[in-house]
């Protein structure tokens, strides 16, 4: 099947209010034009410079989503165009997002990365530091970040039991998050969790935005 009917598919298994974020990482800008040129308009990537090289040479109404685990000295890259960061870990990271996006006069949105599986490897915060976070005073100084909701991934298994149970835990944070800092805030609102092999399970248990590579775009080398 072609990247243009990949996207089709999935779109028809998606509930309306679920966004579809195209994973597009390693994968050449033509074939995000194809994507693009099927309707698709927002894309994601996992590094900094890969993002902005494909940006400069891409139409320039792409939301570009970063995705992928974001050193502070290459947030520089994505601040002048960059949607979204689906990927804060840290608070030093938040603020570098924040002094970039003030440069380029700019609001970027962001994602608390959780951690939920049970895997050693995977980045994220645990629900004690997102608060730690989200009561410090450098937080409360920060203008030019706006925090939309979280992201986690689950972890690399075929247990589906598991899996289920990783995304439920996250849609438990969010619902802790958002009633105890977000309650007045309804742009607080996304849960990001979903990729090829589980998006339809991440959405039965409240995903509003999915990441899909693979089964868009084939397989990565
Ligand atoms: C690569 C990647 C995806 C997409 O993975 P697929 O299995 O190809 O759909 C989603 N989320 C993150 C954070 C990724 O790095």
């Amino acid at each position: 099947m072609s990247i243009s009917e990949n996207i089709h598919s999935i779109k028809q298994h998606l509930p309306l209010q679920v966004k579809l974020v195209a994973v597009s990482k390693t994968k050449p800008a033509d074939a995000i034009l194809e994507a693009y040129n099927a309707g698709q308009r927002v894309f994601g990537e996992n590094k900094a410079q890969e993002m902005a090289t494909k940006q400069a040479v891409l139409p320039r109404d792409i939301d570009w989503h970063f995705i992928g685990h974001l050193q502070s000295n290459k947030v520089k890259y994505i601040a002048p165009f960059v949607s979204m960061i689906h990927s804060v870990d840290s608070l030093k990271l938040l603020v570098e997002i924040d002094r970039m996006a003030l440069k380029n006069s700019r609001v970027v949105k962001c994602l608390l990365q959780f951690y939920i599986a049970s895997e050693e490897t995977k980045f994220g915060l645990s629900l004690d530091e997102a608060v730690d976070i989200l009561f410090s005073e450098e937080y409360a100084k920060l203008h030019n970040i706006e925090i939309c909701g979280v992201m986690g991934m689950a972890s690399y298994s075929q247990n589906q039991e598991l899996i289920r149970e990783e995304f439920l835990t996250l849609k438990k944070k969010f619902e802790f998050l958002k009633e105890r800092f977000f309650a007045e805030t309804p742009s607080f609102c996304e849960i990001s969790m979903g990729m090829s092999d589980d998006y339809l399970l991440a959405i039965d248990c409240g995903s509003t935005m999915v990441r899909i590579g693979s089964t868009i775009f084939g397989r990565r080398n």
